[in-house]
């Protein structure tokens, strides 16, 4: 139990800053790949990195790692990514009362480096304590920043367990993510017409007026508790003097109900092509399906050991559905059933990012919990 843990903070806090300081931009995760590969192969793991960088123009592929464990045992997977949004580069750490910050120019990439520093520490454990445990397959990925490009790209058939864990949920430890939303990316052009706008402006179309006069009559934000839209890019005009012939939009839809994700989407791509009524205006919308949804049952095993774990490290369990995607969507969709686990990154993807050094303990805590179980085939 938690009084007696293995678990080395101050060695855990030490990998962790050692992994924020390297700097692993989304398809440029190379050096820190090179790092990990190191330290698993020193911990008696076997690695071997897949073809995926070619695929998605980075220089890095997905880092898959296995411990052997007893006999009989199924596996469990875990996974992590190794990139971090902008700004990405240069990271310092401070470490005061208890908490991890960048020094406030760039992300601290506690997302999802918390997850890797982790899994890292409860390695060195296992490697000095040797319990009996089941085998570990361990994945990292890139460019899950970027439209989870390294799960997206990944062969699920190399991995053979059924179950496990992406460790990439934010808030305290103890929150076990059991549905994910679907998402769809709006990209929308609207075409009008340019004409000088003191000379002649009757012989112009405003496209930036016909643009948000589409976008007023949309339904944006919270649609209902599993649906959400929004419309997050606009650019458009060249000058005052000039009635604007183009405006570019983006914008994405999410549900956690696939029928209701294609009413929003199909509401506003309809709302959009009024505009084709128009004389003398185009529009033209491209739906892209970033990525599919996701929803465990409390009942499932894989959500009882999680939630057997969090209870033995001596946290409160929390079952949470979240408003975004990640890795667990994708493993999920191919048949790998995983849980997302929160591990205490706050305000991820700004430079005000924290993590406090409890909750990774905690994290670690779960993580050799989940261990141990796993030899009394508890799962
Ligand atoms: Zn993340």
């Amino acid at each position: 139990m938690k009084e007696s843990s293995p678990i080395n903070e101050e060695r855990l806090f030490q990998e962790f800053i050692k992994l924020a300081e390297i700097a692993s931009p989304s398809c440029r995760e190379r050096q820190i790949a090179d790092y990990l590969k190191k330290r698993l192969t020193e911990l008696g793991l076997a690695v071997e990195e897949d073809d995926t960088a070619a695929k998605i123009g980075g220089n890095t592929g997905n880092l898959l790692a296995r411990l052997p464990g007893q006999e009989g045992l199924e596996p469990l997977f875990f996974a992590c990514h190794m990139d971090t949004v902008a700004p990405a580069e240069g990271v310092k750490v401070s470490f005061k009362e208890g908490v991890f910050r960048s020094h406030g120019d760039t992300v601290l990439g506690g997302d999802d480096k918390a997850g890797i520093a982790c899994i890292l520490e409860v390695l060195q454990v296992i490697r000095h304590e040797e319990p009996s445990h089941c085998p570990l397959e361990i994945l990292f990925t890139v460019g899950e920043e970027k439209g989870l490009l390294g799960s997206k790209n990944f062969d699920i058939s190399k991995v053979t367990a059924k179950t496990g864990y992406v460790l990439d949920a934010t808030g305290s430890p103890g929150g076990i993510v059991i549905a994910a939303p679907a998402q769809n990316v709006l990209y929308i052009t609207v075409k009008g017409k340019a004409a000088h706008a003191g000379f002649e402006p009757e012989r112009g179309v405003n496209a930036i007026r016909i643009a948000s006069e589409a976008i007023s009559r949309l339904r944006l934000g919270r649609i209902d508790e599993e649906t959400t839209s929004n419309i997050g890019i606009i650019e458009g005009g060249k000058a005052t003097n000039i009635v604007p012939d183009a405006v570019y939009i983006e914008g994405e839809t999410r549900s956690l109900d696939r029928v209701k994700l294609d009413v929003i989407t199909d509401e506003i791509t309809r709302e959009f092509e009024k505009i084709k009524e128009i004389p003398g205006a185009k529009c033209d919308v491209r739906v892209v399906f970033e990525y599919p949804d996701y929803r465990l049952e409390p009942e499932q095993k894989i959500v009882g050991f999680a939630a057997q774990a969090v209870k033995r490290a001596g946290l409160d369990v929390r079952l949470e559905t979240s408003g975004g995607g990640s890795d667990a969507n994708i493993f999920n969709d191919a048949g790998l059933q995983v849980a997302n686990l929160a591990i205490g990154m706050q305000n991820a993807h700004t430079t005000e990012e924290y993590l406090e050094s409890r909750d990774i303990i905690d994290v670690a805590h779960i993580l050799w919990e989940m261990v141990q179980m796993s030899a009394a085939a508890g799962k």
